[in-house]
């Protein structure tokens, strides 16, 4: 069989499920460039990470965050493989997040490559990925609400350069016995560029811890090298 052939192949097979093709990618867009230095947070933020430490984190079974801080104020932090991801102490509701972040230099394909993910409420990943020059499928790729909602840009920066995002967060609401009555909502943007529009989540993305209620914000050990900075939350 030719290569041209095979490839004809792969695209017919359907996909594994739950993901949207990679073929059917939406528009790069090219965002400023990116911040030397972190954008200051505003007056009334809680402050989660400033590059002096961990303090406000810790993993899954209770222990001190073992990820990498740079120890000084304005620095960042870098991702500990094997590790495990790390939560906030501190459970949010609805919130306005800021993240800062910057993948490693490009190694690997797909999701392999410079992948973590922010979960809100332990439940609800929007996924980090290195997608600049880098194919997956669409709903797994920056910027994704894992597996539930394509971007509506790919505004990703080259490896290594800082991007934000700004995120709103509404939670879902639920009845005496647990039943989702108003589903949640959230709004990204990625580099200053509006990514997910006020998208209704239909369920914790893969991964999530399940059900409702306040919850952490957890950043993913997916076993790459990514780097964190000038983490803050607004409570709404
Ligand atoms: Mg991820």
């Amino acid at each position: 069989m030719t290569s041209a052939a095979l490839i004809a192949l792969l695209l017919a097979l359907p996909q594994p499920a739950g993901q949207k093709p990679a073929e059917k990618e939406p528009p790069i867009v090219t965002p400023a460039p990116q911040q030397a230095e972190p954008t200051p947070a505003p007056s009334d933020a809680i402050i989660l990470f400033d590059g002096s430490n961990l303090d406000h984190w810790q993993h899954a079974d209770g222990k001190a965050a073992q990820w990498t801080p740079d120890g000084k104020k304005g620095g960042a932090m870098t991702c500990k493989p094997g590790s495990g991801s790390i939560l906030t102490k501190r459970n949010f509701g609805d919130v306005q997040i800021h993240v800062e972040f910057a993948t490693p230099p490009a190694e690997g394909n797909g999701q392999e490559r410079g992948n973590s993910g922010v979960y809100i409420q332990n439940r609800y990943e929007v996924q980090i990925l290195d997608s600049y020059d880098n194919k997956t499928y669409t709903n797994g790729q920056c910027g994704a609400v894992y597996l539930q909602h394509v971007p509506l840009a790919n505004v990703c920066r080259k490896p290594g350069e800082w991007q934000t995002y700004d995120i709103v967060f509404h939670a879902p609401k639920a009845d005496a016995a647990g039943k989702v009555t108003t589903p949640g909502r959230l709004t990204v943007f990625h580099n200053g560029v509006l990514i997910q529009d006020n998208v209704e989540i239909k369920e914790p993305t893969g991964g999530g811890q399940k059900g409702v209620g306040d919850g952490p914000i957890h950043l993913q050990d997916h076993g790459n090298l990514v780097r964190y900075r000038n983490i803050w939350v607004r409570p709404l």
